[in-house]
């Protein structure tokens, strides 16, 4: 079990595979105001930056799950790097469908995904999701994309490598679908353009690398048209249209 193999080539330098940057994840762990001991479930939980760091600065415990085994692997690896190996663990699998375990007193205090919401069938089902593992009066923590501004055309949308502009709302309607939902939005940090551009342009030089190393892999024709396209790709359509958010909820 695996993801698509494309990230794992382009985003495998990365720590934090979200247009997020290491002060916004340490902003948004503060902003939560987790006292030690706070249980973080973390659904989609790429390299671990987010539990390790808080299991660092905040002394929470964690579990993440991720389907990628590299990104899993190196999770772990970053857990030891901090020294906080015996309070955060990850699971290689599949979450869709994890529900923490009631009787081994697993529910989170905070139950998040970021940035992988399709692992719940979009944000609702995901909230649905992450709820059945939290604790009574604990917080969601959803990582989303939103349209700073409406994208004119469907091609426009699909520049930003969205099926269509129904996928992502405006960050007013996002804010609002939360309520909807039966959730007040409690805190939020969002990502600034200088963000998403660490996430997005440090792809390229990984790329640069992959096929410097792996000239006569079968999926090197793929990564040198990505090279030569992505730059331009980003700069007309996510850059301009896209913006990615944090959205802490508690259930009204
Ligand atoms: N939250 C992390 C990773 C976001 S990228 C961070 O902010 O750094 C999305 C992650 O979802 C990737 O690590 C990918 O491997 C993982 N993923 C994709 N489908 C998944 C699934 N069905 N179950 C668990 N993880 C999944």
């Amino acid at each position: 079990m695996d993801i698509p193999r494309i990230f794992s080539i382009t985003e495998s330098a990365h720590r934090i595979h979200n247009p997020f940057s290491p002060e916004k994840l340490a902003t948004l762990g503060a902003a939560l105001r987790m006292a030690p001991g706070t249980r973080v479930l973390d659904l989609g939980s790429g390299s671990g930056e987010m539990l390790c760091t808080w299991a660092r600065d905040h002394g929470i415990t964690g579990t993440g799950i991720d389907m990628s085994r590299l990104f899993t692997g190196q999770a772990k690896l970053r857990a030891e790097e901090l020294g906080v190996a015996d309070r955060v663990r990850f699971i290689h699998g599949d979450a869709a469908g994890y529900v923490a375990d009631e009787k081994a007193n697993d529910k989170a205090n905070v139950a998040a995904c970021l940035g992988a919401t399709w692992i719940g069938g979009g944000v609702a089902g995901t909230i649905g999701l992450l709820a059945k593992s939290l604790r009574a009066g604990g917080i969601i923590l959803v990582g989303e994309p939103y349209w700073l501004r409406l994208p004119p055309t469907e091609d426009v949308a699909r520049g930003c490598l969205a099926g269509s502009v129904s996928d992502f709302l405006l960050l007013p309607g996002l804010l609002a679908s939360f309520g909807d939902l039966g959730y007040d939005v409690v805190e939020m940090v969002l990502a600034s353009q200088d963000d998403w551009d660490r996430y997005e342009a440090a792809k390229w030089l990984t790329m640069r690398r992959w096929l410097e190393a792996n000239p006569h892999h079968d999926f090197a024709k793929n990564v040198r048209a990505g090279l030569a396209s992505e730059p331009g790709r980003y700069a007309a359509y996510t850059r301009e249209y896209l913006g990615w958010g944090a959205f802490a909820l508690m259930a009204r």
